[in-house]
This record gives structure tokens, C-alpha cells and sequence, in this order.
């Protein structure tokens, strides 16, 4: 038998659906916020990712799918989303053709080569926004409350934004001096790791998952405490906005992100009851430029789908319809030929059918009926289909009657149509979603 690789999943039964409930739950809040889907490749020029995330990050270094193609060109499967959407930004001069900014969303699949465990895949899904062409505050404040609500939405009412500012350029130079002086006597303490962001990218020596809990960490220098003037007010207007929006954060200063783009506004997204981070995002106004675009300011976030349905396949908070509306029941040849009629009708009138697709007993058919929950079932019979009627069978009840055939459709649209509202409509429903407010 063959496997699938290491770190992968098969998304299949009830995961599946619960994955796809998430993905309508997110267009459809894109889509009032007025984010429109963008889909990159997920193979890029290596260089990419080279240049734009940074030479520094474990993500770069340690973590991607590099290989040759045939025509000997260095290429990575993508490890996150920003970059392919900046290139794109660029390459089809959307600076110029788009009235500013441009507000995009993308879902896909990412590759890192990580140790797999619980929450981390090697192939995993990110959904992520990437806002590009403003430096305002009040899109910092936005795109987070845009992470937030979707959380909401889907019931995680425990999310609380962990948010930080890394400043600008000048305020992180100044931070970046403060650090190295202050481990310097403890370098030899440090993990190998942080030897090595010792000289290349120091600010990655806060978020160290080995030594954090050392003494000597505790008292660490902040770096909302280096923020110049500028820097400062940048990140009070985003925290003032953020309490407009009633999202839920904490400042954290130990959040500052892995990857080297960052600058202001960083934040991660995690809900009280586990401390793995479900998402999270920042300020990047350098990117664009590093990779050869006009000089333009952006913001963003990405979450981890599969961190997101484990968290709610775990509570049991999901909405997903797991039912279908009637089974339909024959047992020869003729009343095959109605089932299938019957099928195709009901379906394209937006009910959710099953049949049966060869001829066994009824007793299976009664059993595959409820393996699908199915709310109603429809049973053929020769005698009844030659005066033209059906008996429908509440399977809940047990309630049974006979319909003409031909009224069919009003009979469903009278008795359940009610229950099929589309996710959307369900969680207009519920409490706790900000979005429709
Ligand atoms: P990052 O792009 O590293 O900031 O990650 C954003 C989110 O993607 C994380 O908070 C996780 O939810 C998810 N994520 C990152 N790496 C993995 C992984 N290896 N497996 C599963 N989910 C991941």
C-alpha cells in the first residue's frame, strides 16, 4: 500500500465538511469587507522567497521545498502567501491600474519541511488577506477585526489578538542595539538557535520557544519602549481603533514574528483555551520595494485553516449540515427510471438528494436512508406511479402520505425549505457575528 507523505492529511467525512463550512464562512465575510479573491501559483521563483522573506528566517533556511525543473530553474514551493501576492502586485502593475489599495484574500495550500506534530503539516492551508497602498492606521485596525470576526463567526468567542509594534526602521535599529547588548554576557546560555539570531536577526531571540522561561529573559528590553514619536502614535491610533472595532487584545511584547518583512503593527491571533497561535499577521511596508516595486506600504494576515477546523471539530461548535432532505426508495426497473427523474428534478430546485443506484432490498435502502440522516424518504411504486403518485415518508415521524408526483417541488418547498438556509444565512442567525452589524 501506498501512503500519502509525511505531514500531509486527507481531508475526508466529517473534516472535509467542516473545512469547506470554514472556506464559505470566509468568502462570504470577504466579500462585505470587499476583499476580492486572489489565486498565485503555488510554485515560485526560489529568489522569491529568498529576497522577500528573508535569508534569516527558519522558513528560508531550514523549511522549503526547493528543487530544479527540468529546464534547471531554481524553484520553491510557496511557504506562505504574501510574497507570490506582492509579486503579482507588481508584475501586473496593479499600483497603477487599481484604485488604492488594493484589498485581496487568498486560500491555498502552503509547504514548509517541518517536524510534523500536532498543528504542524508540512502541506497546510493558510487563508490570509494582504492590503496594499495604504500606511493608514485604520487598515492595521481593519484587517485585524477582519481575522477577529471570521474567529467569531465560526464561534471561537474566546479569540484574543496578541498585538505588539516592532516601530519603524529607526525605532528597530535602536531595539535591535538595546537587544545585543542586553544578552551579550548571556550568549554562551543561549541555544544554538539564538546564537545564531544573535548577529542576524536578534529580535527573533524574544520569541525563543527553548530559553523564555530563563530568568534573565523577563527583563529583556521592550520595544514599545524604543518606538520613536512617529512609530508611537502609529501603533496608539491602531490600538484606538481596535477598541471602536470591540476586538478583544492584549499587547504582547514577545510577539515579533518570524519572518523579516515586519515593521509597526505585528499580531497573532490565539484563543484562551490553547496557546498554539492560529494566525497571524502585521505591517510590511518595506516588501514591495525589496522586490523591485514602487515603494508601498502593506499590511496583512494568515491563519492556519487546519489549526482552525481542529479547534472546532475539538468543541463541536460547527454548523455543518450533515442531513440530506430525501432518499428516494424503489425497487424494479420502472420506478428506477422515476428516481432518477425525480432526482434531477428535486435537485435542481436546490433540495439535497440520494437514491439508490442499483436494485437491492429495501432493507438496505432503509439503511443507507438513515446513514445519510435522510429528513424525508420518497417510495416508488409501480401501481402508485401509474396514477401518477409518490408516498413521502416523514423519517422522523414516521408520518406518511400520498403526493401527485407533479407537486412534488411545492411539497418540499412547503415542508423544509425553511431548513435549508445557506451557512451564510445560518450565522446571521446566531449571536456574536459583527460582520452583519
Ligand atoms: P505563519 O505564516 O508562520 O505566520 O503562520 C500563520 C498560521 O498558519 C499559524 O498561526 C498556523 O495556524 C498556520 N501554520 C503555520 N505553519 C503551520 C504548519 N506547519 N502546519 C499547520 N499550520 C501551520
Amino acid at each position: 500500500m501506498i501512503s500519502k507523505p509525511k505531514g500531509t492529511v486527507d481531508l475526508t467525512d466529517k473534516r472535509a465538511r467542516v473545512f469547506k463550512y470554514v472556506e464559505e464562512v470566509i468568502d462570504s465575510c470577504m466579500e462585505k469587507y470587499n476583499y476580492n479573491y486572489i489565486r498565485t501559483p503555488i510554485f515560485e521563483a526560489s529568489l522569491l522567497f529568498h529576497r522577500g522573506i528573508g535569508n534569516s528566517t527558519d522558513i528560508v533556511t531550514k523549511e522549503t521545498y526547493d528543487f530544479k525543473d527540468r529546464g534547471d530553474r531554481s524553484i520553491t514551493l510557496r511557504p506562505e502567501g504574501t510574497a507570490g501576492v506582492v509579486r503579482s502586485y507588481i508584475e501586473n502593475k496593479m499600483y497603477g491600474t487599481h484604485n488604492l489599495p488594493v484589498k485581496v484574500y487568498y486560500n491555498g495550500t502552503m509547504y514548509r519541511y517541518e517536524r510534523p506534530q500536532k498543528g504542524r503539516l508540512r502541506e497546510l492551508s493558510q487563508y490570509g488577506v494582504e492590503v496594499l497602498g495604504s500606511s493608514d492606521p485604520m487598515m492595521d485596525a481593519e484587517v485585524i477585526s477582519l481575522a477577529y470576526n471570521i474567529n467569531k463567526m465560526l464561534g471561537l468567542d474566546d479569540t484574543v489578538v496578541h498585538i505588539n509594534s516592532l516601530g519603524d526602521k529607526e525605532s528597530r535599529d535602536k531595539y535591535r542595539e538595546a537587544l545585543k547588548s542586553y544578552f551579550k554576557p548571556y550568549l554562551d546560555d543561549l541555544c544554538d538557535d539564538c546564537k545564531e539570531r544573535f548577529d542576524k536577526n536578534p529580535l527573533r531571540i524574544i520569541d525563543c520557544k527553548v530559553d523564555s522561561d530563563k530568568d534573565y529573559f523577563k527583563d529583556a528590553p521592550k520595544i514599545l519602549d524604543y518606538l520613536n514619536e512617529e512609530s508611537k502614535e502609529h501603533f496608539e491610533k491602531v490600538c484606538e481603533y481596535l477598541d471602536i472595532l470591540e476586538v478583544k487584545y492584549v499587547i504582547d511584547s514577545k510577539i515579533v514574528r518570524g519572518l523579516d518583512y515586519y515593521n509597526h503593527t505585528v499580531f497573532e491571533l490565539m484563543t484562551t483555551d490553547n496557546n498554539l497561535a492560529l494566525g497571524g499577521g502585521g505591517r510590511y511596508d518595506n516588501l514591495v520595494s525589496t522586490l523591485d516595486g514602487p515603494s508601498t506600504a502593506c499590511v496583512g494576515f494568515a491563519v492556519g485553516l487546519d489549526r482552525l477546523v481542529d479547534e472546532i471539530i475539538e468543541r463541536d461548535i460547527d454548523n455543518v449540515r450533515n442531513d440530506i432532505d430525501a432518499f428516494i426508495m424503489y425497487v424494479n426497473e420502472d420506478e428506477k427510471k422515476n428516481a432518477i427523474y425525480l432526482a434531477n428534478l428535486l435537485r435542481m430546485s436546490g433540495f439535497v438528494i440520494e437514491t439508490e443506484y442499483t436494485e437491492r432490498s429495501l432493507k438496505s435502502q432503509f439503511k443507507r436512508a438513515d446513514y445519510f440522516n435522510s429528513k424525508y424518504l420518497i417510495l416508488l411504486n409501480s401501481d402508485d406511479l401509474n396514477e401518477g403518485l409518490i408516498t413521502i415518508k416523514n423519517n422522523k415521524t414516521k408520518e406518511e402520505e400520498k403526493i401527485m408526483m407533479e407537486y412534488v417541488i411545492y411539497y418540499f418547498d412547503e415542508h423544509i425549505s425553511d431548513d435549508n438556509l445557506p451557512v451564510e444565512e445560518y450565522h446571521n442567525h446566531s449571536e456574536g457575528c459583527d460582520c452583519d452589524e
